[in-house]
């Protein structure tokens, strides 16, 4: 049994020590003390089926045996940075990850986050292009620094300082966007964007296939293609965001730009990739790497062997347990689950997504899709207190993200959805 601190003791101590900025889901916040595969535990060892893990980076389970032995091997045998001596791991690691991407994709660059893979992207496309201008959609989220803030899209997570060279396109979003599903419409911004905005010539296009962030969108069929091809033609790189929609999540394929039948010239990955262990990498090119080599590049903890030999650790994983074969017969279903869930509460607008990446849009009014701020609290305290821990998002917060652990089974999209159910049914 658990003997550490209480919740209600963490809590005081955080906020006297811990940054104020900190936020927690929940009036009364979990404290988790214990994790094993879609499953969390608290103080009083209380289960809690885990439909968010996912994103806050467990794809294979909380604490993967598996996972767990590569780590503490590595973490045995060697602790150090692997960029001034030789050291198999994350040259291991970088053959099995490079092997996963189509085309010339194949020179890996790691990093320890995803804001860190993003910013070097941003960077490569800069320099390889001698363009600053950068694309990318309303209502993304690409990190924290002050490269990838600018091309972040939502006014909550921007602060108010330099973050120059972005321009942010109409949002192809299904749902709530000027052009509907129409997504050839929503390149024709981009075009337009190139042309009045810029001098005609642009560094980079830099897009997640589905939001995450802002609340699982998925971008309008035939968007990427068309606006990958404008791209180009002005010059510029296409960047793919798989920090949330890649390694197996979204089901039919592993890379989320898969799915719209694309291939990006550099493609920047993070969260899942270490199922717990902070590693972000950057893909591209052999031609594109080749701008790094004009001035050193250094990265201390980039690539260390504890952090790589983790990432192979859950691609094998993954391909083992026909993960991503996993997440598509069981976010299919669950998908189905929502959409009859639909039909029967008024207060869902939209379900969508794919594979284990799903999100459940709450308006108060269908009609005007008038966000659902405050019943989407209730519904998720009242899914807390029944065992199911869920996500939230989306621009207004009025978005149910469920991004479970890959290992989510049949039975548990039923106890979710079962849930979510008869929370909505006493709102
Ligand atoms: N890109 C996407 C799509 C993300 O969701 C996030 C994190 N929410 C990031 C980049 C930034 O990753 P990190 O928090 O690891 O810096």
């Amino acid at each position: 049994p658990y003997t550490g601190p209480t919740a209600a003791e963490i809590l005081t101590k955080r906020k006297e020590f811990l940054s104020p900025s900190m936020f927690y889901f929940y009036e009364k916040p979990v404290n988790v003390v214990h994790g094993k595969m879609q499953y969390l535990f608290d103080e009083n060892g209380r289960r809690y089926l885990d439909a968010f893990g996912g994103i806050a980076t467990v794809s294979c389970g909380h604490c993967h045996p598996d996972v767990v032995k590569a780590i503490v091997n590595q973490t045995e045998t060697l602790q150090h940075s692997t960029v001034l001596y030789l050291n198999h791991a994350i040259t291991d690691f970088a053959e099995a990850l490079a092997s996963k991407l189509p085309s010339d994709l194949k020179v890996v660059f790691f990093t320890n986050s995803g804001t860190e893979a993003n910013e070097l992207a941003m960077m490569m496309a800069r320099l390889y292009t001698g363009c600053h201008d950068i694309v990318s959609l309303r209502n993304a989220y690409h990190g924290n620094a002050s490269g990838t803030m600018g091309a972040t899209a939502q006014c909550n997570w921007k602060f108010n300082v330099v973050q120059s060279g972005v321009h942010h396109a109409i949002n192809p979003d299904p749902y709530r966007g000027l052009f509907g599903s129409d997504g050839e419409k929503y390149a024709k911004d981009v075009e337009d964007l190139i042309q009045f905005g810029t001098s005609g010539q642009v560094a980079a296009f830099m897009s997640e296939a589905i939001q995450g962030v802002g609340g699982i969108v998925e971008l309008a069929s035939g968007y990427l293609p068309a606006v990958y091809s404008s791209i180009r033609k002005a010059g510029g790189l296409c960047i793919a965001d798989e920090v949330q929609s890649g390694f197996g999540r979204t089901g039919s394929h592993f890379w989320g730009f898969e799915n719209q039948g694309v291939v990006p010239d550099i493609v920047t990955m993070a969260k899942g990739i270490g199922n717990g262990i902070p590693v972000g990498a950057v893909v591209t090119t052999p031609k594109i790497a080749e701008v790094l080599t004009r001035r050193s590049y250094f990265n201390t903890f980039g690539g260390n062997p504890v952090c790589t030999a983790a990432g192979h650790a859950v691609l094998r994983v993954i391909e083992r347990e026909n993960l991503q074969e996993n997440a598509h017969v069981v976010g299919s279903y669950l998908k189905e689950r929502l959409n009859a869930l639909k039909d029967k509460h008024e207060i869902i607008g939209d379900v969508r997504g794919r594979g284990l990446m799903l999100g459940v849009e709450l308006v108060t009014d269908r009609e005007s899709k008038t966000p659902a701020k405050v019943e989407i609290l209730q519904v998720m305290d009242q899914m807390k207190e029944m065992g199911v821990l869920i996500g939230k998002g989306g621009f207004y917060g009025n978005v149910f993200r469920i991004t479970p652990p890959l290992c989510f089974s049949l039975q548990d999209a039923d106890f979710l959805v079962d849930v979510m159910d008869y929370a909505m049914a006493k709102l």
